[in-house]
């Protein structure tokens, strides 16, 4: 960033998505600065600050969608009313377990998603919560599920659009969901990171979903895996979750590094997803009864 010579400070979100097109290349958008600053990077020229943006929104809508400003902070997350009362206050939970109070005073959920790391801690419970993401270039404004933002590690589908916010739909309100991610200290990268969530009515599981980070070049959802939990009585369910994560530890590809091995990952995988599970439905594990570790 020691290369900034111009800073931008646009009042709203196609202002900011102009003011970028304009810098042809050499400009940033800059949220909380927590990933930025840190980079050190030289190729940029040309700040756009998002602050002055009214991106740091959190609403309901009348039916009931969750909206979150791409500029809303982390700490603003953790705390907000309208996160707890929706699926569980999955998303103030995830939020919480993101670096600390001061880092998540500034780090915006944005920041978050648009750095696009493998790794990133808000992105596996709103991919469990089908989040859909808002951008613009600053002439129209386009929406893809998250599930199809990330097409690499650091890279998504914007392309120099501004990422505006993201909403999930009201179906997902009673939901419920939790996340997990293990790590060495909370201020570390995650070394795997699990998302459930079920939709339970009375004694069936109408269904569920599975996502996981840093176990793949981009955050991915079990969709194999979530077949087993469509209609699933809940009688059933031990064993059926057992199985759920057997699905899901085969699907994810991670890497050997030095902070873990993709045996590892996998095997954590194994044991989150299954564990996770269990305890959002409210019933023993299968493999714990049995013994097995
Ligand atoms: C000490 C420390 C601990 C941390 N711990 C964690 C942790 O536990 N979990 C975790 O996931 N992360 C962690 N982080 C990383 C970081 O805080 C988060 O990724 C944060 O959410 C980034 O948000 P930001 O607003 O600071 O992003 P910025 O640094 O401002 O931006 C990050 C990237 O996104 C782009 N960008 C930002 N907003 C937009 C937008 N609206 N549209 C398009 N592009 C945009 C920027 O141009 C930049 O490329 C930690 C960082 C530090 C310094």
């Amino acid at each position: 960033m020691r290369n900034i010579s111009q800073w931008f400070n646009p009042e709203s979100p196609q202002e900011a998505a102009q003011m970028m097109r304009d810098t042809k290349g050499k400009g940033c958008y800059l949220a909380g600065g927590t990933d930025l600053l840190l980079e050190n990077r030289t190729d940029f020229e040309f700040a756009v600050d998002l602050s002055a943006t009214g991106l740091n929104e959190i609403a309901r809508t009348e039916t009931g969608d969750l909206f979150i400003g791409s500029c809303v902070t982390l700490h603003d997350l953790e705390t907000s009313p309208l996160t707890h009362e929706f699926a569980d206050g999955a998303i103030a939970f995830a939020a919480a377990g993101c670096g600390n109070r001061p880092v998540r005073s500034t780090a915006t959920v944005g920041g978050n998603l648009c750095n696009a790391l493998p790794s990133a801690d808000m992105v596996p419970v709103l991919l469990a919560l089908d989040a859909v993401v808002f951008f613009t270039d600053g002439e129209s404004q386009e929406s893809v599920p998250l599930s199809e933002f990330f097409v690499g590690p650091r890279k998504t589908v914007l392309d120099g659009s501004l990422l505006i916010g993201l909403a999930i739909s009201g179906e997902y309100a009673n939901w419920k969901v939790i996340s997990r991610k293990l790590t060495r200290t909370v201020e570390d990268i995650s070394l795997v990171q699990v998302a459930v969530g079920l939709e339970i009515e009375g004694d069936t599981i109408l269904r569920g979903s599975v996502a996981m980070g840093a176990v793949a070049p981009t955050p991915v959802r079990a969709t194999e895996a979530e077949a087993l939990l469509i209609d699933l009585p809940l009688a059933d369910a031990p064993v059926a979750f057992a199985s759920v994560a057997d699905l899901a530890a085969a699907t994810c590809s991670p890497i050997d590094d030095h902070r873990a091995t993709a045996q590892y990952r996998t095997d954590m995988v194994e044991v989150l997803t299954r564990r996770l599970l269990c305890e959002v439905a409210g019933i023993e594990d299968v493999k714990k009864y049995r013994g097995e570790k």
